[in-house]
């Protein structure tokens, strides 16, 4: 649903909101015979700062809470029974992909899945004029907050496009800039993607000048970083200084261990990250609770073959010697990794062939070249690569680094995912079902971790480490951003085999204190906010 014709429901929250600021007169409106707009009654809350659930009520008024304690039902304009239920902050989602919200301003993966605030622009991609995305999400209205990063390959594109070299001084001026001009129209920081062209051949200096652009005002450092497996020390090392030098807080994102040979690293990792915090590097990680990760197919070829775009690339594919040297790279990274072939890797989306979605590349090699050896799989891979490449789930890690990584009290929840139109190709599953297969699968099957322990890494954490001042806690003067959910039932639905699988025993969420799911159904509501860096303004 777009700006033009929202519910009414949610111009009446929006409307509410604007006169808080304006007037005080709103409390004379008329349809407000009752003290709150919406009490939550017989719940249990968990107040997503860590404390133990306690059986409460919630009032909210004007999109705010306003009051935590016990109510008549009568103070509700609206009244929520939470009997059996838990009533907790709305989850923040800090990595995600969700740039084109304003194509599906429902939202409905993230939303039904508890999740009330997004922050997109990952992994070096995000819109390059950021006022202009704002300005577009902020007219036709989404369902859910978003706050946006500025990307590194977005802005090296723009200025170098895929060039394999450092940057000239103009040239990485004209990048400050850029990274500057975003940050001041509302960017909350600045990401890479640094195993992703053109990122992949910046080094250490030029993301350095860059974050430090972004962290003189106000913004997170946020990397996908240069390697999560066979480097993954080296890798975080190298992060962690950025934030070091450049002053800045770090995200490590969607932090895994992606290799077999490596497996059980994560501990080492960890210990990174608690030395450079006691360092006094304001250092955190996000992660999904998935075995799986989610590609392009292009990352398993080596990075030099990559530049220049599509048809510099096809030129390299095709001439027969180049070819022998990219497959021979390809083995060599596949075995250093602990693969023997690439029966980890399955098609999610391939535009060409999607009859090729949901094999794995080993299904693929039997069924267009009647042989699965590894030669074969990987003149599939050339193949598909040829007809415009495609992206892949890729089956690389270890349930134990997942739980080790999910115990460390600086370590978020994020799904990693786009926003996903219901039905279309094979997406990870994770854009559907992350958050609730953490309370599902990790806190109640599994006990990883309690709760409200899992809650405060779904709210609090990530909203203090991005600065989305007055969210992630139940709290008087908060905004009320709400997911209501029942702790007995609540589950991921969505598999690798059928992932357009809307999470279950989540029954309600409110945004801005406007109900945009009720009894686990889309209200068609669109009172999400542009959460706006403003340190840059100051
Ligand atoms: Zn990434």
């Amino acid at each position: 649903m777009r700006c033009l014709s929202p519910s009414p429901k949610a111009w009446i929250g929006a409307a509410s909101l604007l006169m808080v600021a304006a007037s005080p007169l709103q409390n004379s409106s008329p349809a407000q015979n009752s003290p709150y707009d919406i009490v939550i009654v017989g719940g249990t809350v968990v107040d997503g700062a860590g404390a133990v659930p306690v059986r409460n009520d919630l009032a909210i008024k004007n999109g705010r809470i306003v009051a935590i304690g016990r109510f008549p039902k009568a103070t509700g304009t609206e009244v929520i029974d939470a009997t059996g239920l838990t009533v907790a902050p709305g989850f923040i989602d800090v990595h995600t992909h969700a740039d084109d919200i304003a194509e599906t301003p429902r939202a409905e993966n993230f939303v039904r899945m508890g999740v009330t605030s997004v922050i997109a622009g990952n992994c070096g991609g995000s819109a390059l004029d950021v006022a202009d995305a704002l300005a577009k999400i902020r007219r036709d209205g989404v369902a859910i907050n978003y706050a946006t990063l500025i990307g590194h390959n977005t802005v090296r594109r723009a200025v170098m496009g895929t060039a394999n070299r450092d940057p000239t001084v103009a040239e990485l001026a004209k990048m400050k800039s850029l990274v500057w001009r975003a940050m001041a129209d509302g960017a909350v920081g600045f990401s890479t993607g640094l195993q992703y062209v053109p990122g992949t051949y910046a080094k250490g200096a030029e993301i350095l000048e860059l974050a430090r652009v972004a962290g003189n005002a106000g913004g997170v450092y946020a990397s996908h970083m240069r390697n999560e497996g066979t480097q993954l020390e080296d890798a975080l090392q190298e992060t962690i200084r950025v934030g070091e030098m450049a002053m800045c807080r770090v995200q490590i994102s969607h932090l895994k261990v992606d290799s077999p040979s490596r497996w059980g690293s994560s501990q080492r990792a960890l210990a990174l990250i608690d030395a450079a915090r006691a360092r006094g590097i304001d250092v955190e990680a996000d992660q999904y609770a998935y075995t799986a990760a989610s590609s392009s197919l292009s990352i398993r070829f080596p990075s030099w073959a990559l530049e220049g775009g599509q048809d510099a690339i096809a030129q390299r594919l095709k001439d027969p010697e180049t070819w022998i040297k990219i497959k021979n790279d390809m083995r060599g990274l596949l075995a250093e990794r602990g693969f023997s072939d690439l029966s980890f890797a399955v098609v999610a989306s391939y535009a060409s062939d999607p009859s090729l979605n949901g094999l794995s590349m080993k299904q693929v090699a039997q069924k267009l070249r009647r042989s699965d050896s590894l030669d074969d799989q990987l003149e599939s891979a050339r193949m598909m690569m040829l007809n415009g490449g495609g992206s892949m789930v890729y089956h690389l890690m270890s349930g134990d680094d997942i739980e080790r990584i999910m115990r460390h009290p600086q370590v978020a929840i994020a799904s990693d995912s786009s926003v996903l139109p219901f039905g279309d190709g094979m997406p990870h599953p994770r854009g559907y079902g992350n958050n609730a297969r953490v309370l599902g699968e990790y806190v109640r099957t599994r006990q990883v971790v309690t709760i409200q322990e899992a809650i405060r890494k779904m709210t609090s954490l990530p909203a203090q480490h991005f600065r989305l001042d007055g969210r992630g806690l139940l709290k008087p003067g908060y905004a009320a951003d709400v997911t209501i959910f029942n702790a007995s039932t609540v589950a991921d639905a969505a598999t690798f085999e059928r992932p357009h699988a809307y999470a279950v025993g989540i029954p309600y969420v409110l945004v801005n204190g406007v109900v945009v799911v009720r009894k686990g159904e889309h209200t068609g509501a669109t009172p999400g906010q542009v959460l706006a860096n403003t340190v840059a303004n100051k």
